[in-house]
This record gives structure tokens, sequence and C-alpha cells, in this order.
């Protein structure tokens, strides 16, 4: 049987062991083929019950009284069961805030921990707003820090080796996103984290892209501190707060700069001296979204039930498939894999470049009800979220693309950058 038959993938669907995991999550439209669970993970079907439960009994009956029934440690016991996603132990993870402000605390607690050290290293491939966060950092310091953003070689794959050169004895802290949002491109994250160790450097790893879709092993790699969403691959729901975590021998090392009661010592004394708590929860600020931190906990507890290892096969599974119809259906058309070509240097999204990029993914949505994303200047990624992505869609997504080109379609659309993409 060829690859390319939707036989032949309906096939591979019916001998998937995680096939059963589709069905917990709710399908509005079963003729949407989803493909950006990499950005906005789908609905499972257990949080529309436990939001109804939150907002009725929890909040509606309970009022006040729930913080005593488990709110107030919600932050500490979620992150602990993320903690297992993580290769990290359970007191070293805690929800808390967005990705960004989580980086914001992370990044100048690093920075003070490493005081007179002056150089804060990235690459050119991070998100955005990690290196926004910085540049806004350097400036509230204003003690003569510097960033340097390492160029990757060719647009996919990390700098590895220059970052590793570039680490040097004024380096205080090395900040990186362990899966690349664009290329998926994924960083040996133990390699670099003892060179900066070896430096007396510390490092930062935002997981966004690498929780729930890559096996991460923190404790193994002996890494100082990471972020990272539980929007995406988690499927926490929009918004929804993000993760923080800190190696144990510096939780009583390392100060938040954002320094409020749900970090004192005591909190309810309300005594008017900071006095920040020992543990992990010295890194907590204010008041906890419950309602979010309520369903994340449900996107972690399916990721766990299926197990990290099972995943990461069938996601890598399903990657390799994806690139082997690229190769032999959509490589003559003009499509370029802008995503390493080796399964072990990638996460579970992959990017497809066309010159037409923009408006094949319009037609993508528009016409087809196959939805990825977008990312400047030419990437059409496609998300792969083994919990509920079947081969079936990939097989369907590869046809399409290959019709839009070779029907023309994507001339029916415009060149109109839109708002979200
Ligand atoms: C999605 C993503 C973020 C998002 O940060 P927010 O503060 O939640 O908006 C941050 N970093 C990376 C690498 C991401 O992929």
């Amino acid at each position: 049987m060829t690859q390319n038959s939707l036989s032949y993938a309906l096939e591979l669907d019916q001998q998937d062991p995680l096939k059963v995991f589709r069905e917990r999550f709710f399908f509005a439209d079963e003729a949407l083929i989803y493909l950006d669970g990499n950005s906005l993970g789908r609905l499972p079907l257990a949080s529309q019950e436990r939001a109804k439960e939150l907002i009725a009994q929890e909040w509606g009956e309970r009022l006040i009284r729930s913080w005593g029934d488990g709110w107030m440690e919600m932050p500490v016991k979620v992150g602990g069961k993320l903690a297992g996603l993580v290769g990290a132990k359970a007191h070293e993870v805690l929800i808390a805030e967005s990705t960004s402000v989580n980086l914001y605390k992370l990044a100048m607690a690093a920075l003070k921990h490493k005081k007179g050290r002056r150089k804060i290293i990235t690459d050119n491939m991070n998100f955005p707003s990690d290196i926004y966060i910085l540049q806004g950092i350097v400036e509230t310091l204003s003690d003569g820090h510097t960033i340097e953003v390492i160029p990757s070689p060719d647009d996919i794959h990390g700098p590895t080796q220059a970052i590793l050169d570039s680490i040097d004895e004024d380096t205080a802290l090395v900040t990186l996103s362990h899966t690349v949002f664009k290329s998926g491109f994924v960083y040996d994250m133990k390699k670099i984290t003892q060179r900066a160790h070896e430096m007396g450097a510390m490092v930062l790893w935002d997981l966004s892209h690498s929780v729930g879709s890559v096996l991460v092993e923190l404790n193994a790699a002996k890494a100082d501190m990471a972020i990272g969403c539980t929007y995406k691959y988690l499927n926490g729901g929009p918004g929804a707060p993000a993760f923080l975590y800190i190696r144990e021998d510096l939780h009583a090392v390392l100060d938040n700069p954002i320094s409020g009661w749900w970090g004192q010592k005591n909190m309810f004394g309300l005594d008017l001296d900071y006095d920040p708590e020992q543990d992990l929860r010295r890194f907590q600020t204010g008041t906890a979204p419950i309602l979010q931190v309520a369903l994340i906990e449900i996107g972690v507890d399916l990721l766990l039930e299926a197990g990290m290892e099972k995943l990461r096969e069938k996601s890598v599974k399903q990657t390799e498939y994806l690139i082997a119809l690229w190769e032999e259906q959509l490589k003559p058309l003009g499509y370029r894999l802008n995503t390493p070509a080796d399964a072990a240097q990638r996460g579970s999204h992959i990017s497809l470049g066309h010159d037409e990029g923009l408006r094949i993914n319009k037609a993508l949505i528009e016409r087809y009800q196959i939805i990825p994303d977008f990312r400047a200047p030419d990437n059409i990624r496609l998300g792969i979220a083994p919990l509920y992505t079947s081969y079936e869609d990939v097989y369907r997504c590869m046809q399409v693309m290959r019709e839009i080109i070779e029907m023309k379609v994507y001339e029916d659309y415009s060149t109109e950058v839109p708002l979200v993409t």
C-alpha cells in the first residue's frame, strides 16, 4: 500500500495506541482539521464539566470558603503534577502569571544573583516577547548589561556552537526557547546548561513549545530555571497562566523581584515587612486566576495518563509521516521544509515554507477548513498534537496543500496580512 493514500492513513490511525484520547476532546465540527494545537490547544471534554462545577459550586455556592477547600494550594498542586511532564520534582514547579511575566521574574532574579556579570545570551530564533522582556530588564536595571542575540546559521537550526563559544566569565544568563517557535528546532538542554555552569552562568529555558510535545528532563540536565505556556500542548485554555520551574537548591537563594503577599511567609499575618517563604512559593506574587488554574489540571492529567514517552513516539511518527508526504508530493511544487529533518532535533510542529505561504494559509482556512497558522516570512506551521491529531488529518492537509498549488487556488486570496496569523 502506498503511503500516499487515505487507506494508509486510516490504517495508521487504527494501529495508534493513543487513538482513544481523541475522543476525550470536544469537536464542534468533525470536518474541521485543526493543526494549531501548538498555539491554542483543543478543549478537553472534562474541562467543560469542570468549568461548570467551578462556576456553579465552588464559586456560586461555596463562595469564599472555597479558598480553604483547595483553592489556596491549587497553583502549587497543579505545578506539582506538571513537574511530571518536564522531569522535575513536584515542589520545583509552580503555576503563576504569564510566560512573559515569569521570564521577567526569573531573569531579574538571576541577574541579581549573578551581580557583576553583564552579559545575557539568547538567539534570534527566540520568541520576540522573550527578547522584549530582556530589553526592558536591561533598561530598568541600567547597570551596563548587554544582550547578545546570536543568529541562526540557516533560520532552521539553533546556533548551538556559537552559543557555547560565547558563554564566558562575564555571562550572567543564557536564555533560549528549548523548542523554537518558527522552525521547531530543539536545543540540547544538557549541553548548553553544562557549558553555562562551567563558566558560572545560569540558564533559563522557555519550554512553551516543548512541554507536552517533547521529552524534557530538567533535573537530569541540571537546569536552573524554566518557564512555559499551558494553553498550547497542555490544553489549559486561552490565557491560562504559565508555569515556572526553579531547581530546589536555588529556592531560598533567588529573590522574586515582584515580592507580593502570596510569597510571604504566613501571608495572613499581614506583617508589613516582607519575609518570603523559603520554598518556591516565594515566586508567587498575587492571587492566582483559579478558574484557569483548575482547567490546566485537566489538560495535564490527560497528558500524564497518555504518558510523555508514548506521546513523543507518536509525535515523531506523525512528523516523519508528514515529511515523507511533503518530500513526495509537495517539494516538487515549491514547498520547503523549514524544520530540522532529523527527528531528534525537532519538536511537534512542522514549518513548510512557500513563496505563496500567506495566501496558501488563507486558502487552507477559508476554503478547506484546515487550520494551521502562519509565521512570517513564509512559514505555514503545522502543529501536531499527538493527543488528538490523527494521521488522517495529516494526510488530508498534505493533499489540500498540493491542490492549492496545482489548481492555483491561492490566486483567489489577497496578499494582505491579517491582524492575527
Ligand atoms: C507562546 C509563547 C509565549 C507566550 O507568552 P505569553 O506571556 O503567554 O503571551 C512565550 N514564549 C514562547 C517561546 C512561546 O512560544
